[in-house]
């Protein structure tokens, strides 16, 4: 099995592509509307053909993706997007630089534009990489935290891909305990966990496998105490 695609909520659906290489799965998100579809994040280039897959399962094909949002401008997350050729893209400016093998051009770094804030808020949480932003899409209460919050590396819940992931919850918490998130960038992590639990959030979709289902609030403040804790040791 290379990859998942799986229903989160109406119109809502993730893609989550096994890399062999880094021994991850890479998650992409897909927004269905009456004038297009919206992707969110975009896998490595090499696993751009599953976007095609995912887009022809939906019975929609690459030229009705009209805009692209990417979460930080990682290979995993930006490269695929270059196949797109009909989709408005965005990326915080601050990542501008991590766009290597990519045309900055194709990108614009006003995520105060309307395609982006008529449907979405957005926070840079500067933690991963120094443009990292979370996007939150207000019709559906979805919040995608990209690298920022993720379970990269790991394997998926036994609830299935889309689950409360009880046991994913419980490894983020032992993993933040545990020194995970270095000293020198708690701070800065905590903060961006505040600023994802100002949303009324249904739904936590991460750059990487688990998608979280059930209360998100209750998880993102179990971190916070969590490295709150770890702060003061
Ligand atoms: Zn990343
Ligand atoms: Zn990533």
């Amino acid at each position: 099995m290379d990859y998942l695609f799986e229903k989160v909520k109406e119109n809502i659906y993730v893609l989550a592509v096994w890399d062999s290489e880094w021994k991850s799965y890479n998650n992409c998100y897909f927004i269905v509307n009456d004038e297009g579809v919206t992707l969110i994040d975009s896998g490595k280039k090499v696993h751009a053909i599953y976007l095609e897959k995912a887009l022809n399962e939906l019975g929609k094909s690459l030229e009705d993706v009209n805009l692209f949002l990417a979460t930080h401008g990682h290979e995993d997350h930006v490269e695929g997007s270059a196949i797109l050729k009909h989709a408005k893209k965005f990326l915080h400016s601050n990542d501008n630089d991590l766009l290597e093998q990519l045309d900055k051009m194709q990108f614009s770094n006003d995520l105060k534009a309307n395609e982006v804030v008529q449907e979405f808020d957005y926070e840079l949480v500067g933690y991963h990489t120094s443009g990292s932003v979370v996007f939150y899409h207000r019709p559906s209460k979805i919040i995608f935290t990209g690298d920022f919050l993720c379970f990269f590396g790991d394997p998926l819940s036994k609830e299935g891909l889309v689950s409360e992931g009880h046991d994913l919850r419980y490894e983020w918490a032992k993993y933040l305990r545990d020194g995970g998130v270095p000293k020198d960038h708690l701070e800065s992590f905590l903060d961006g966990l505040k600023l994802i639990n100002q949303f009324d959030n249904s739904v936590m979709c991460t750059g990487h496998g688990g998608v979280l289902v059930g209360d998100i609030q209750d998880f993102i403040s179990e971190l916070i105490k969590v490295g709150e804790v770890s702060k003061i040791k």
